[in-house]
């Protein structure tokens, strides 16, 4: 740079899923030349199209179609493969570890976009047995891990090892509760067609949900019908009940119902991510950097966040309750994300940020192949046409043209062919060979 030109605004991205994809997808859009250099840091070389997640547990698209690839997306940004450790405000400095290397990364302009984590209670077993359902890394180890209990079961002479093989706990009826159990329960009935020994009625499918109905999401007659349909499939639910203790893999549950449960996966609700307890920015009781409707974290005029980790005013909701909060969802992340690269432009070139507005337009989920419900602009829609507003739905909110056509294209190869249903097993222990071999 020539003495005396002006240093390209520095811009560093922390998280690089729904706001931090979106946020430098428009920065590197609309930047002028030198205008700003743009830096993502994420530990995963991908964003994660989550509400996809239950489709490539069950089988119905590949894995790898349901992330985006940073790298290639975003090539006027430097993608930085790494953790936040810390982030100091004070000296514009965020702390990351790669490869158990610390480093530290400075900047102008900061953008907080780290999402949430699975929000654990302290239930006795519940870090030993339990998993969520947030990553990619979760969706194909359930996926291999339901099938391989399938195979396990077909394969075992001994009643209770296959009842517990063959029982599968969920909690939390929430959309990612709901809908991972629904796909993976499709997909298993599906599968028992290649198990001379194993019928959808020797499988147990349970789900548990605190709160006295499931899906909050829409109105409460669709989560009735949800739970009926549900139950219709055989699937157990349990309202209004929680759960004691998870040890060992033995359930018991508030109303005394006690099983033993080879699988357990926890979709309780989210917590924003705990790295922001270790930074100085303003943080809300729920652990979320409190922001300005214009996505400016509070009295911080160069940090900037959005997301399931930021307490973005609602504006639409503010009249009935001025201490409303944009809900964590895909939703509000990816309208945020797209304002706030504009907003942040505007900052720059000394205009004025724009608040964020954004009214509910409702929910759509999948509960299996040709199954779903729907409740979106005041319309209640079930069944098959609710599973097609739910796969049109998404496939075009999918990021990047690329991963729209292949999802289309594993759609199509999965209804032509129908699903594969064949554990990985190995997936899940790769080195146990290895290991066996090393010892022999
Ligand atoms: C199974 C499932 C289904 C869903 N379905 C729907 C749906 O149908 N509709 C809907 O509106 N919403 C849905 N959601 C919610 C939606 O996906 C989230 O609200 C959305 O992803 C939030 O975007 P975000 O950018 O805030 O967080 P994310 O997209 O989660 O991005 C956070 C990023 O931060 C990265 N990160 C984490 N820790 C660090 C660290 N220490 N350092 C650096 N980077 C870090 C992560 O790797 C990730 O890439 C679903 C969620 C799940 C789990």
């Amino acid at each position: 740079m020539a003495a005396g030109m002006k240093q390209p605004t520095r811009i560093l991205i922390l998280g690089g899923g729904y706001v931090g994809l979106y946020t430098a997808l428009g920065l590197q859009k609309k930047l002028r030349l030198n205008e700003a250099s743009v830096t993502v840091v994420d530990p995963q070389p991908h964003m994660t199209y989550q509400p996809f997640l239950p489709e490539a547990a069950a089988g119905s698209i590949e894995p790898r179609s349901v992330v985006v690839p940073l790298r290639p997306t975003l090539r006027r940004c430097h993608i930085v493969t790494a953790r936040v450790r810390k982030i100091e405000h004070a000296r514009r400095m965020v702390t990351v570890s790669a490869a158990g290397h610390i480093e530290e990364i400075g900047y102008d302009v900061l953008v907080v976009a780290l999402g949430s984590v699975a929000r654990l209670l302290p239930v006795p077993g519940l870090a030993e047995c339990g998993i969520s359902f947030k990553t990619i890394g979760e969706a194909i180890y359930l996926r291999n891990h339901v099938l391989s209990r399938m195979d396990l079961a077909a394969s075992t002479l001994d009643p209770q090892l296959r009842k517990r093989l063959l029982t599968f706990t969920f909690v939390g009826g929430g959309f990612a509760g709901i809908e991972s159990l629904a796909e993976l329960e499709d997909m298993a009935r599906y599968a028992c067609r290649y198990y001379e020994n194993i019928e959808a009625e020797d499988m147990r499918w349970v789900l548990v949900e605190a709160a006295g109905r499931i899906l909050p999401e829409v109105r409460d007659s669709l989560g009735v019908w949800t739970v009926e349909q549900l139950e219709k499939r055989g699937i157990e639910i349990y309202l209004s009940t929680t759960v004691k203790t998870f040890e060992g893999g033995h359930v018991l549950l508030s109303d005394g119902t006690e099983f033993d449960s080879d699988t357990i996966v926890w979709n309780a609700g989210v917590k924003a991510n705990p790295v922001l307890a270790n930074s100085d920015l303003p943080i809300d009781s729920r652990g979320r950097v409190t922001c300005t409707a214009s996505m400016r974290v509070e009295g911080l005029p160069e940090v900037w966040s959005a997301g399931d980790c930021a307490a973005v005013p609602d504006l639409s909701r503010t009249k009935e309750d001025p201490t409303a909060t944009c809900a964590p969802n895909a939703q509000h992340a990816v309208r945020e994300a797209r304002l706030l690269a504009k907003n942040i432009m505007t900052a720059m070139r000394g205009g004025t940020p724009k608040d964020y507005y954004h009214k509910n337009v409702g929910s759509v989920a999948s509960l299996g192949i040709h199954k779903g419900v729907a409740d979106t602009f005041n319309v209640k829609v079930k069944g098959f046409p609710a599973w097609l507003m739910h796969r049109a739905y998404h496939v075009s909110r999918m990021p990047t043209f690329n991963r729209k056509v292949r999802i289309l294209m594993d759609w199509v190869v999965a209804g032509v062919f129908r699903r594969e249903v064949v554990a990985l097993g190995q997936i899940n222990d790769p080195k146990a060979d290895f290991d066996l071999a090393a010892r022999s």
